[in-house]
């Protein structure tokens, strides 16, 4: 997948409509299409990597960095005090279906473990 197609490159360059909850130089953070929860939000990197796996290794940084979005954005939603969970699948096992590294920020309810 390329940059041109990428739908997440396609809302980070405002081509495709999104409800951003957050825009930095280097995070984006928008509502999920198809939320699984009251509250469920992707935070991306504005570059386009297409897994966890594919991040060099001196870029690992840029995960701490859309972790901090994740803390800031489970403040303004109301979730810091009942708890909330991130995910970032991975590849084909995990169920990854959009080819641009994305973290799940989960909310608003009861969440089962073990993850299905
Ligand atoms: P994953 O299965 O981890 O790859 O998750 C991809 C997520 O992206 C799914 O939860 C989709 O509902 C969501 N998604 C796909 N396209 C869009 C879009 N254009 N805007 C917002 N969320 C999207
Ligand atoms: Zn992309």
């Amino acid at each position: 997948m390329n940059t041109e197609t990428c739908p997440f490159c396609r809302i980070v360059r405002g081509q495709a409509n999104a409800a951003i909850v957050h825009r930095d130089d280097t995070v984006v953070a928008f509502r999920d299409i198809r939320p699984m929860a009251p509250t469920h939000v992707l935070v991306i990197p504005t570059m386009h990597v297409e897994t966890l796996q594919d991040l060099q290794a001196d870029a690992v940084g840029l995960v701490g960095r859309m972790i901090a979005v994740a803390r800031q954005v489970a403040v303004s939603e109301g979730l810091d005090s009942g708890g909330y969970r991130l995910v970032i699948n991975t590849g084909a096992d995990a169920g990854q279906s959009v080819y641009h590294l994305h973290m799940h920020l989960l909310g608003g309810r009861r969440m089962n473990w073990p993850p299905g």
